[in-house]
């Protein structure tokens, strides 16, 4: 690529779609009367400022009832999908404690699902982690031989948020409904990017967060099956808003944004897919082709997307994120990148040594450019090959010694 295409880009290039995305202008447009001229409260029955909001909520819950094919009366809104995890997997078990004590998910989940289980085990649930392969899928068998007569309730999230390998979630749903066991998907990274029917899935209750596509943050919705024998406790007591699921007075521009940006999602899924899984493989095999020892982390057959996670061995990814300072990507997942502990999703799926501290995850987005893709390509390879050059554990490679078998003088490796 030429310099005078690279000086035409606007820095920094955002590509960490998977953290956030920005609001669609469109979704701005629809959110915007509601915060000042048409500001009356959903519940208010009795006057027009109420109706009009409660008006805007049911289209809302309309769009977003389209985009999940489930029915409008389904959908609960919550102030995003930490919170929706929380209320299925919590309600769920606390309304159904009685018919059993055990709970299946997988090791790769977000903290959201992860720590909830946590929760449960430290009140007396018994918990099943499933482990996954290299590409991060768990195996529906051993899924399977995991299940007993009091599982209650099996979560298994559609795409990670780090690799974004997709699970076999029709498999896993059509296992769970022929159990009459209940089942909640954490769809939040897949919503809006690849498609997802509750009703071919079998999915009885699924998590989703609209600033994860194109709507506003701080609001979402779980998408509850109404089901003879579905119990789900609340996790707020109030005023019995949402079916008495979530007491609270709703967040109308919050909800508006969302069902704008579902129906835009809907209307627009399959040209942003193929653009932008066309834009990352491209991405990938530039790198692939130019750059050594460059490994994929996730399952190259069921994929994101728009994303995608790299490793560059024997250099720190900490360093690469400096060297690619106006560029904005995630090392690890960035919800728990504050801690600076390996990634808990690289370490179930086996990536080990320098390559779980080198990974890198790109997300891109409607905005993306292929210009931008090649200036970050070309910036990373200059900078892996610089940072290798000063890596002791590469020189070390390359004269044909296992850097992961050295054992230095504190004993680390
Ligand atoms: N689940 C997954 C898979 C996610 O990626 C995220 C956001 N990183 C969440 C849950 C939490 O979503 P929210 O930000 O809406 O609380």
């Amino acid at each position: 690529m030429g310099c005078s295409a690279a000086m035409a880009l606007t820095l920094p290039i955002y590509l960490d779609h998977n953290a956030t995305t920005p609001v669609d202008p469109r979704v701005l447009d629809a959110m915007l009367p509601y915060f000042a001229e048409q500001f009356g409260n959903a519940a208010s029955r009795d006057h027009a400022f109420g109706h009009t909001a409660a008006k805007a909520v049911t289209e809302a819950r309309q769009q977003v009832a389209s985009l999940l094919n489930c029915q409008p009366e389904e959908i609960i809104w919550t102030s995003g999908a930490t919170e929706s995890n929380n209320l299925a997997i919590k309600g769920i078990a606390a309304g159904h404690a009685d018919k059993g004590r055990h709970l299946l998910t997988q090791a790769t989940e977000h903290k959201a699902v992860l720590d909830p289980f946590a929760r449960l085990a430290r009140e007396g649930f018994t918990n099943t982690i499933l482990p996954v392969d290299a590409r991060g899928r768990i195996n529906v068998d051993q899924l399977i031989a995991s299940l007993r007569p009091g599982t209650i309730l099996v979560s298994i999230m559609l795409a990670n948020n780090e690799t974004g390998t997709l699970q076999p979630i029709r498999q896993v749903g059509q296992i769970c409904r022929d159990r009459g066991i209940l089942f909640h998907v954490d769809a939040t990274q897949a919503v809006g990017h690849v498609p997802v029917d509750v009703q071919t899935d079998c999915i009885d209750l699924l998590s989703l967060s609209g600033h994860k596509f194109y709507g506003p943050k701080g609001c979402g919705a779980l998408f509850v099956r109404r089901r003879p024998g579905l119990k789900l406790l609340p996790l707020l007591d109030g005023g019995r808003h949402e079916r008495g699921y979530r007491s609270g007075t709703l967040n109308v521009p919050g909800i508006v944004g969302v069902g704008k940006a579902a129906e835009i999602a809907q209307a627009e899924m399959p040209q942003h897919s193929q653009r932008l899984s066309a834009l990352r493989d491209q991405f990938e095999q530039t790198l692939l082709c130019e750059v050594p020892l460059v490994t994929v982390n996730g399952d190259l057959t069921g994929r994101l997307p728009h994303t995608t996670n790299l490793s560059f061995a024997y250099i720190e990814g900490e360093s690469i994120m400096l060297a690619l300072d106006d560029v904005a990507v995630s090392s690890g997942s960035a919800c728990t990148s504050a801690s600076l502990q390996p990634s808990h999703v690289l370490e179930a799926m086996g990536v080990k040594g320098t390559l779980i501290h080198s990974a890198i995850r790109f997300g891109l987005g409607r905005s993306t450019t292929a210009e931008q893709l090649d200036y970050v390509a070309a910036k990373l390879a200059k900078a892996v090959y610089r940072l290798r050059e000063m890596s002791p554990l590469y020189e070390m490679a390359m004269e044909g010694i296992d850097p992961e078998t050295v054992r230095w003088p504190d004993g680390s490796h």
